[in-house]
């Protein structure tokens, strides 16, 4: 596309390569150390058996077609999804709630793009070598070597990138089994097709696009700005001690004594450069807080190095707020962060009391109305209900159905007032109720289901609502 000047211009910026420098100090290692704890629980996770007294047992399933989740003790049904709903509604305050107070420290630590890319970035650079060596080869023309070193590069990553989506997949079936039937062609076609898509976006997303993914794709890049404030946490550089009143200046012999360097008005930076080379989206974080940072703290530890390596104090980049910046002090305890600490902990409340004091029987009551109610021969008039008896816990379970509210009323469960359910199985009962229109007042009747277990003292009985219709003219007889 030609600009005004009349000169082509391309409609999207092209891609300029970063070649991160490795870094030591407390934050990569930290940042480390997570890495290790996210890939153990998320590798390992569908491999960990767990004792059920029925169902799979896997300690996490996501049974789709059995419409359950086992979540090691708690099994969770269809109907059960508003805990869902719950669990991220905690989730988006708690992320409002951090944002606020430090900044995109999940970006930095916790973001699955994060994680996977420094372990991409950690593969390049065992087989391609340091920064130097790698902008050299990138640089270099097209020979075996480049051609070795790129392509496994390129395997290495593949083969993480289906660990990856091979280990998603594994969570939606019996991990043993499934990986079998994967090897012998007798996987259901969803397991091939998950795998085949997460190798692929995995592979994209860490290997290909990386820092691309944070800056132009992620929206929370772009709107974590409306949480901040000027006491949020972020990674800053202290201008003020960088720069002095004439600017950073390069360390030569005359300006390695801090002194002196203040005295002739020269910062502490010593312009280096290291805090851009680590970066790995590629930014100088001395032009400010800028979007695409995601606060993941390694220019601190490379800048700390460089202090420590000529004997200035560290913190030249820090986490600090605006307003120590400027002199001033952060305030933590004000409304808006109570507030989310209120809002996360009535909600988590919520939530956990729901799960423990969840019903293992369940009563659903659904009534025939065609026809609503019926003459029988001996004058009676009949409603017909379908129970429908849900056991949700882990034993065979019996069950007395009864009613109350209907003493007129006659149930008929053709012959049975007991059932048994097995575990995690439910049960469609029909239930009749008969009454001689003498003995009832009114045309509409409330009354109650009772389902009572027999064998599990700890379990309450559930009740039921339902309405027991006698047409009018019947009454008036
Ligand atoms: S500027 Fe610093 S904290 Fe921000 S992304 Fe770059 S290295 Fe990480
Ligand atoms: S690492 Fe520190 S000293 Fe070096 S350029 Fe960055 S801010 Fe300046």
């Amino acid at each position: 596309m030609a600009n005004e000047a009349g000169h082509d211009q391309d409609l999207y910026k092209k891609r300029i390569p970063i070649f991160p420098r490795s870094v030591k100090g407390k934050f990569r290692s930290l940042k480390w150390s997570i890495l290790f704890l996210a890939y153990g629980v998320y590798f390992l996770l569908p491999w960990l058996r767990w004792e059920r007294e029925v169902g799979p047992q896997q300690a996490i399933l996501f049974d789709i077609e059995g419409r359950r989740f086992y979540i090691f003790d708690l099994v969770v049904y269809a109907q059960d999804i508003f805990w869902l709903a719950g669990f991220l509604i905690i989730a988006a305050w708690l992320l409002f709630f951090v944002t606020g107070l430090a900044g995109r420290v999940f970006c930095g630590y916790f973001c699955f793009q994060t994680l996977w890319t420094d372990v991409f970035m950690l593969l390049e650079r065992l087989i391609q070598g340091e920064r130097p060596a790698r902008i050299r080869l990138f640089k270099s023309d097209w020979d075996a070597n480049k051609v070795f070193k790129i392509g496994l590069t390129h395997i290495s990553w593949i083969g993480v990138a289906f660990l990856t989506g091979l280990s998603f997949t594994l969570y939606w079936g019996d991990a043993p089994e499934l990986v079998s039937q994967m090897v012998t062609g007798d996987a259901p076609f969803p397991a091939y097709a998950t795998t085949l898509f997460l190798t692929l976006s995995t592979y994209v997303m860490a290997g290909l696009a990386r820092e691309q993914v944070c800056t132009y794709m992620c929206p929370y890049a772009r709107f974590q700005s409306a949480m901040f404030d000027r006491d949020t946490l972020i990674v800053a550089y202290d201008e003020s001690r960088g720069e002095g009143r004439k600017g950073r200046q390069k360390l030569t012999k005359a300006l390695k004594d801090i002194d002196v360097r203040h005295e002739q008005g020269y910062g502490d930076c010593i312009d280096c450069g290291y805090c851009v080379q680590v970066c790995p989206t590629g930014i100088d974080i001395r032009d400010g807080l800028q979007y695409q940072c995601i606060t993941c703290a390694l220019c601190i530890d490379a800048c700390n190095e460089i202090m420590d390596s000529v004997g200035y104090p560290r913190g030249l980049i820090r986490y600090t707020s605006d307003k120590v910046l400027q002199g001033e002090k952060t305030r933590i305890f004000k409304l808006k962060n109570i507030g989310y600490v209120v809002a996360i902990l009535a909600t988590s409340i919520a939530l956990v009391w729901s799960v423990a004091t969840r019903d293992v029987l369940e009563l659903a009551v659904n009534q025939i109305r065609q026809p609503l109610a019926q003459t029988l021969a001996d004058g009676r008039v009949q409603n017909s209900y379908e129970l429908k008896i849900s056991n949700k816990g882990t034993h065979t379970t019996r069950y007395r159905i009864t009613t109350e509210g209907i003493d007129f009323g006659e149930l008929d469960l053709a012959n049975f007032d007991e059932v048994s359910i097995a575990p995690e199985k439910n049960l469609r009962v029909m239930a009749r109720i008969r009454a001689n229109p003498a003995t009832v007042e009114q045309s509409k009747t409330l009354f109650h289901f009772v389902v009572t277990p027999l064998n599990q003292t700890e379990l309450k009985p559930v009740e039921h609502e339902a309405w027991f219709y006698i047409p009018q003219k019947q009454l008036e007889k």
